[in-house]
């Protein structure tokens, strides 16, 4: 069984006509899973609000609180030179954090191993202290942290296989060595971080631009799949960005359908060896609709 969290509110989130990162990538999804053969095994889930708690366990209480006192009443305020509130956005943002942690919630408790959440904001390129690149809240980094602070996990990997470097997650984990941190990104590319990264707890795997199935799959087969052997996580989480899909025109990778199966059935693997299947994974990127819905059918297909 896979759980499948969202909520309304994500779909009210709006930062302009014009911006790809609209409350349309949800609907994508939404039908493209619930018209599948999928539909049997998913159970739909409301996220809730994540609560100031869990939020400070990932960001500055002091971050924080300026978003509750900057979220507009009316018309929108800009947090960085792409990323807005409406008077709707701290609920959604709130959400989609909070559905990471209900996630980690479900697959602690079972009866689901695998939580998909279909939210918006994405998380990973915000930081501790900071909000940019359509991200208010890290959700994935507060499902992490929720995971280690509520259930004491020790050892929790975070994948993340956006085509931008998820560079929020390595700031607000870089001296937590409970959390191994995976990512491939194109580079030199937004957000210009973590190509000279050095830590044993941070894999990051820089790729140029033209990056195909083949060098994507190195990637992931000489860098992540070892560092996650060694780690032997407790949960997987996945920071599922599907903007290097070759249809995206948001960057320049070439990935497909087929490169999102293969790497969901790698990390399941892992899970399966070392977490008990125990899977958290939430939308980051992806601005193809079409080829996002597929992509995300692709991945959850492999986690069932
Ligand atoms: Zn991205």
């Amino acid at each position: 069984m896979i759980a499948l969290i969202s909520h309304e509110d994500c779909a009210l989130h709006q930062m302009g006509l014009e911006h790809p990162e609209q409350p349309a990538r949800l609907d994508a999804i939404h039908d493209r899973l619930i018209s599948s053969n999928l539909s049997m095994v998913l159970f739909e889930h409301d996220a809730p609000l994540a609560t100031r708690e869990q939020l400070e366990r990932a960001h500055d209480p002091e971050y924080v609180a300026e978003i509750f006192a900057v979220s507009p009443k009316e018309g929108s305020v800009w947090l960085d030179g792409d990323t807005s509130m409406n008077p709707h956005s701290l609920n959604a943002a709130l959400r989609a954090a909070g559905a990471a942690v209900h996630g980690v919630d479900l697959v602690m408790h079972g009866p689901c191993q695998v939580a998909f959440c279909n939210v918006r904001p994405p998380g990973h390129h915000a930081e501790h202290n900071r909000a940019m690149g359509f991200c208010i809240f890290n959700n994935i980094a507060v499902g992490a942290a929720h995971a280690m602070a509520h259930y004491g996990l020790e050892r929790v990997a975070i994948v993340d296989f956006d085509v931008h470097h998820g560079n929020g997650t390595e700031d607000i984990f870089a001296d937590e060595p409970r959390v191994l941190f995976c990512s491939t990104f194109q580079s030199p590319f937004y957000p210009f971080k973590g190509a000279d990264t050095v830590s044993d707890h941070i894999i990051n795997c820089p790729l140029p631009a033209g990056t195909d199935s083949q060098g994507f799959r190195a990637a992931v087969t000489d860098r992540w799949l070892p560092a996650l052997t060694n780690f032997q996580p407790e949960l997987l989480m996945i920071s599922a960005g599907f903007d290097a899909h070759i249809a995206d025109e948001m960057a320049h990778f070439r990935l497909m359908e087929a490169d999102y199966t293969w790497v969901t059935l790698e990390l399941r693997q892992i899970a399966d060896q070392y977490a008990k299947g125990r899977i958290v994974s939430s939308l980051e990127g992806g601005y193809d609709l079409g080829a996002l819905g597929r992509s995300v059918y692709a991945h959850l297909n492999a986690l069932f």
